[in-house]
């Protein structure tokens, strides 16, 4: 069992416009944004709306919606990035990586060859090209 859900944690804050946030995409369930500390061009985030800690409280109507997103998105960020596959990672609980306790899926576009960035903060400028070519790519 997973500890109680936090809503102070800063997706929560995101999700109530309290901090900005560089949003790709969104629907009545869901919303996905680029996280600040981009492993590959495009790496963003999809969360559920309702709270929510991790993968082990998680709802199936919340797993299904998250998964929609992830869907749409994924398709979008390869294309926008002329990506040859995408990694999709979820952590939970800190021994499982997780740093931000509001269930998130990252989406990594990848390109053949080519390893994922130690985590550091990204350029504020080419964070917010990326998400603006992502959502081009949604159409
Ligand atoms: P976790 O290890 O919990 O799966 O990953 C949390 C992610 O949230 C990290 O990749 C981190 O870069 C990202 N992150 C942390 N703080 C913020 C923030 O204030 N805004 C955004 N957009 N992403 C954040």
């Amino acid at each position: 069992m997973s500890d109680a859900y936090d809503d102070q944690n800063i997706f929560a804050k995101i999700l109530r416009g309290e901090i900005p946030s560089f949003k790709v995409y969104e629907d009545d369930d869901t919303l996905c944004f680029m996280d600040i500390n981009p492993r590959t061009d495009g790496h963003c985030l999809v969360i559920p709306k309702t709270p929510c800690r991790n993968i082990l409280d998680a709802t199936p109507a919340q797993l299904a919606a998250c998964m929609k997103t992830v869907n749409i998105v994924a398709n979008a960020a390869k294309k926008a990035f002329d990506a040859d596959g995408i990694t999709l990672s979820q952590f939970s609980e800190a021994a499982g990586g997780q740093e931000v306790f509001h269930l998130h899926f990252h989406i990594h576009p990848r390109h053949t060859g080519v390893p994922m960035r130690p985590l550091a903060p990204g350029d504020m400028d080419a964070i917010k090209r990326h998400a603006e070519m992502i959502v081009a790519a949604l159409g």
